[in-house]
């Protein structure tokens, strides 16, 4: 497995995977390192809601991954990093690095964010997509991650790797297709959902 993949919504349950995939590790010979994005605000380490910890570099790039020797590189909240850490990404890959990214695919317009979608071009040994529970309709099925501005969906399209304040302006729901709110251009035609 050169390149491991785990996309999902929020609350779908990544970072436990990264976790179960990389945990392990610390009591092996198995050179390793877990990236984090310094944007990252909210806890230090990647810590899954199960409560289970591994211990993370937070950085603002991944350029310094490639000065490390390591067999492993983790990666957590990968959709956070920008076009240049998946070039770091591609080098770690073409040295024989093995590579477990875990992060949103899906951004608050339902788009690919452009980080993952370069990742998918490497073309992963394995691509794990995980599901939520939807916060509005409680079905477990929920791919999307909708943001709301003052309660209300946010859809205005925001500059790459912009970072929304931290201060309650922003919340954050798991969504299902249906309940969901895109815009009206990103949604699915009728004739192709059929
Ligand atoms: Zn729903």
């Amino acid at each position: 497995m050169d390149l491991t993949v785990i996309l999902g919504p929020m609350k779908s349950g990544k970072s436990l995977e990264l976790v179960s995939l990389l945990s392990p590790l610390q009591f092996t010979d198995v050179r390793h390192r877990v990236f984090q994005s310094a944007r990252h605000v909210r806890d230090a380490g990647v810590v899954s809601r199960s409560g289970a910890a591994l211990a993370t570099v937070k950085a603002s790039s991944l350029a310094s991954a490639l000065d490390d020797d390591v067999d492993v590189v983790g990666i957590d909240e990968v959709h956070m990093f920008a076009m240049s850490d998946m070039a770091v990404v591609r080098t770690l890959l073409e040295r024989g690095t093995r590579v477990v990214a875990a992060g949103i695919d899906l951004d608050h317009r339902g788009e690919l964010f452009a980080p993952v979608r370069a990742l998918l071009e490497l073309g992963p040994a394995s691509v794990t997509y995980r599901r939520a529970v939807c916060d509005v309709c409680r079905g477990f099925s929920a791919v999307y991650t909708q943001v709301l501005e003052h309660g209300e969906p946010m859809l205005r399209e925001l500059a790459p790797s912009t970072a929304l304040p931290d201060d309650g302006t922003y919340t954050y729901e798991a969504r299902c297709r249906t309940c969901v709110v895109l815009p009206a251009t990103t949604r699915v035609p009728r004739q192709l959902a059929s």
